[in-house]
């Protein structure tokens, strides 16, 4: 698809239960003005927003990031979203995609300065081309976050939890990776545990059972993790949650960074020192990731 598109939605409360909202929905041309030059998303990144992999038209784990997304609207005090309306403006969007690989983006922000209402909208895209990250591998390395696994609960309005719009210090984190020589970061929390990937789930391999750090320590949840640990767990592998201390990190059999659009890259090296990576493992993994699923 070489279209890019965007459904600008009108925000209709949570309590308003209706059938239908395709009348709240406007198409814009992604080239097209369409914003306020007061928005808050804009000037501040005050919002929120998912990343939804769609393949041939089909939205993958809609489910799961709608509940993302109104959790994240939840922790930032940001009015509780229509889940209904936000579904079939997805299904809208995504029933336009071609068959290949696309992206839609779900973005709600407090909206414009002094305004009544938030401002939310979706939008569509062609995805990258991530076949040869899924079959190549990343080489990664370890950044310092800065704060200790404790901060989630000790400072709640860092937002750790949240998917907020703000995500400068990701990509910084991002642009630090490749100065180092490396493809993406890990970060680790200050008191020396693994958290995540500036856009993606850490999962490591040990033997048989499969580890990922807890989502408790102020660290997304992602729902690529969660359906691959669904997926594994079918296959009669363990999964667990747990603090992982990054000494651990080089002595994983396998290791992965898992999202939604990127899917499962396996990580070649962490820090310079190199990962055992298993192709066929990894292909059957990226094969499940691109089938459907709800
Ligand atoms: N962690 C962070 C910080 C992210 O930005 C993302 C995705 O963008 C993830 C984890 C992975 O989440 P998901 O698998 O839902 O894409």
């Amino acid at each position: 698809m070489t279209r890019r598109f965007a459904l600008i939605i009108d925000p209709v409360p949570a309590s308003e239960e209706r059938a239908d909202y395709s009348d709240t929905f406007t198409e814009v041309d992604a080239a097209a003005p369409a914003l306020s030059v007061g928005e808050l998303s804009t000037q501040r990144g005050d919002g929120v927003f998912e990343s939804i992999g769609v393949i041939d038209a089909h939205p993958q784990e809609l489910v799961p990031h709608l509940h993302r997304l109104a959790h994240s609207a939840q922790l930032c005090d940001l009015p509780v979203p229509n889940v209904e309306q936000w579904r079939q403006a997805v299904r809208v969007a995504a029933a336009q995609c071609p068959p290949g690989e696309s992206v839609i983006k779900l973005i709600l922000s407090r909206g414009v300065e002094h305004g009544p209402t938030p401002t939310a909208w979706v939008t569509a895209a062609p995805a990258s081309d991530f076949s040869w990250v899924r079959t190549e591998g990343i080489r990664v390395v370890t950044l310092d976050r800065g704060y200790d696994l404790g901060a989630a609960e000790r400072a709640p309005w860092l937002l750790l939890g949240a998917k907020t719009l703000s995500y400068a210090v990701n990509m910084a984190a991002l642009r630090e990776a490749a100065r180092r020589g490396a493809d993406d970061a890990v970060f680790v929390s200050s008191d020396g545990f693994v958290l995540e990937a500036p856009t993606a789930s850490l999962i490591l391999r040990f033997g048989d059972r499969f580890v990922t750090p807890a989502p408790n320590g102020g660290i997304l949840h992602g729902t690529t993790q969660l359906s691959v640990y669904d997926h594994l767990a079918s296959r009669g592998f363990t999964t667990e949650y747990a603090q992982v201390p990054a000494s651990d990190l080089t002595e994983a059999d396998a290791a992965w960074l898992v999202s939604s659009v990127r899917l499962a890259a396996p990580i070649t090296a962490i820090d310079g020192h190199a990962v055992a990576t298993d192709r066929a493992f990894t292909d059957a993994l990226n094969a499940y990731l691109l089938s459907p699923r709800d």
